[in-house]
């Protein structure tokens, strides 16, 4: 029997009693491996009143106490770390090795979520004022929320929910509709670390549940990652209703190719970076912009793109996996479509594109374009899917010309052998996480995940200190105690006693 998942609500995993439900597939198969409920407004209020219940208490847990919690997670995420990527795998079609990546690189917040006190650590100034002391203290916020994508079921609700709730607050999990049941066990294990009941819940559903999010006027902060339209709207939305929002967009992330860079190592990050995962990687590489000479190497690049084969979760010669859906896949097939009509030069189509057992899956093959231009829809939009567009230039100016023109702003590269072509790109590129020879630029999260322009609405970034800061509230204390009021003679002897 196809198995139900269940809301968290209150500490309880429980039967929704809605009657809304969406199908969730097996990407591989298309097959319905769950039925997923989207909450009733009753279910969803419930899930605040208690959030708001929780963080009464939770937030008068020393720190330190708050701290071990996390510890305790970390060491449990990793010791089910493979069965948590097997799900992963299972409910996203993603191959095991980039299943395992996508639960390690949330395991990795969660140890800064551990690190918790020294990043709540506020400021002092003695003497402000003759006998006067200001200090700042950081508090928690109250009930925090977050709309995960279909793209890292593990790594992006781990994002959020450990470092606001290591902060001192409650957190509402709304995870992709498309993938849920990543996010349930999650649930499982961090009350199993000794999270108390209801510092975290989990509903589930599409827009009206998000909406009833966005709108409750006890939430005080919306955590968003996902597409460019749904992001505008959350951010929207959000703040018009007061909230702290953060929203985390799509992409368009070009690899620059300088003619000094090491050639194997251009093809073999660029091969990666671009068909890895499907390219359902908001950091994927998906425009290529080689400068000078350096397009010669198109050939060669096509010959190892086109050895990339996807296939299931558990085929260990697979590349990466199918698309999450049918319509994923469609609208990947229409944008190729759409590229040959408009002119760019194909050179591998992965279009019809065949997995031995797995005739119902989502599966679309490598594909390189050459000769494409900027007016072209398949440079415009994002495309997810595993598609790289190479156009070429003359010079470095001209490609960061070209970059700074484009309205995203998640992540770039350049390859390069002169570190005077790599500072000038790092120093004057206008996207906001930059790799020198490094593909893929996901900073770790000591540091804050920094997109910038159309890639993300908001101020405060994602993990790192910036989380913190989003996630609390300064306040600053002025003091004055009087000298005439410090007790004096016998009676203070007695009470040092
Ligand atoms: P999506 O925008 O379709 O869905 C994201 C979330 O929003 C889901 O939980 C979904 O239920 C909800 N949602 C969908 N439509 C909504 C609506 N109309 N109103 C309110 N909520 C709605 O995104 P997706 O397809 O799941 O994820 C892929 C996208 O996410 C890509 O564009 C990718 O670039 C982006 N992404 C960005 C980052 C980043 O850090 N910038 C990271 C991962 C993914």
């Amino acid at each position: 029997m196809t198995q139900s998942v269940p809301l968290y609500i209150g500490g309880e995993f429980i039967q929704s009693k809605t009657n809304q439900w969406i199908d969730v597939t097996n990407p591989a198969t298309n097959e319905v491996i769950a039925k997923l409920p989207c909450a009733s407004t009753d279910e969803m209020s419930n899930a605040v009143d208690d959030a708001k219940r929780a963080f009464n208490e939770w937030k008068n847990v020393a720190i330190s106490e708050r701290a071990r919690v996390m510890l305790r997670y970390q060491h449990l995420l990793k010791e089910h770390h493979d069965e948590l990527a097997q799900l992963l795998s299972h409910e996203t079609g993603k191959i095991l090795l980039d299943a395992k990546g996508d639960v390690w690189r949330g395991i990795e917040v969660v140890e800064q979520a551990a690190n918790i006190a020294s990043n709540m650590m506020g400021e002092t100034v003695e003497n402000v004022a003759t006998d006067i002391d200001s200090y700042s203290l950081i508090q928690p916020l109250g009930v925090c929320s977050g709309i995960t994508p279909f793209n890292f079921p593990a790594m992006i609700p781990l994002w959020m929910f450990p470092l606001a709730i290591a902060a001192g607050n409650s957190f509402i999990l709304k995870p992709s509709e498309q993938v849920p049941l990543t996010s349930i066990r999650l649930a499982q294990l961090f009350e199993q670390a000794g999270a108390p009941k209801g510092v975290l819940q989990i509903v589930h559903g599409a827009k009206e549940q998000v909406d009833y999010l966005l709108s409750h006027p006890d939430i005080r902060t919306v955590s968003f990652v996902g597409s460019v339209p749904v992001a505008e709207y959350i951010y929207h939305t959000g703040t018009l209703h007061n909230k702290r929002v953060q929203a985390f967009a799509g992409a368009k992330n070009h690899m620059v190719i300088m003619p000094d860079a090491n050639k194997n190592q251009v093809i073999s990050n660029l091969v990666g970076a671009s068909v890895g995962a499907a390219g359902q990687r908001c950091m994927a590489i998906s425009v290529a912009v080689f400068v000078g000479d350096s397009k010669q190497w198109i050939d060669d690049l096509c010959q190892e793109m086109a050895l990339m084969k996807p296939g299931a979760w558990d085929d260990e010669q697979a590349a990466y996996g199918p698309l999450i859906s049918r319509a994923a896949k469609q609208r990947v097939l229409r944008l190729i479509s759409e590229g040959k009509a408009q002119g760019a030069e194909c050179l591998l189509d992965g279009s019809d594109c065949r997995v031995d057992g797995f005739p119902e899956g989502n599966w679309v093959g490598p594909t390189l374009f050459r000769s494409v231009t900027a007016d072209m829809s398949i440079y415009q939009q994002e495309i997810f899917g595993p598609v790289l567009i190479c156009l070429e230039v003359d010079t470095l100016e001209e490609a960061i010309e070209l970059i700074n023109q484009n309205p995203y702003g998640n992540g770039t590269s350049i390859f390069t052998s002169s570190g005077g072509a790599a500072r000038k790109y790092q120093h004057e590129i206008q996207v906001g996480q930059v790799g020198v020879n490094v593909p893929i630029p996901v900073p770790l999260p000591f540091f804050s995940f920094t997109g910038w322009r159309g890639s993300f609405y908001g101020d405060l970034h994602a993990y790192g200190k910036q989380a913190v800061r989003f996630y609390t509230e300064t306040k600053t204390v002025t003091a004055r105690w009087f000298d005439d009021d410090i007790p004096t003679g016998p009676n203070l002897t007695i009470q040092l006693k």
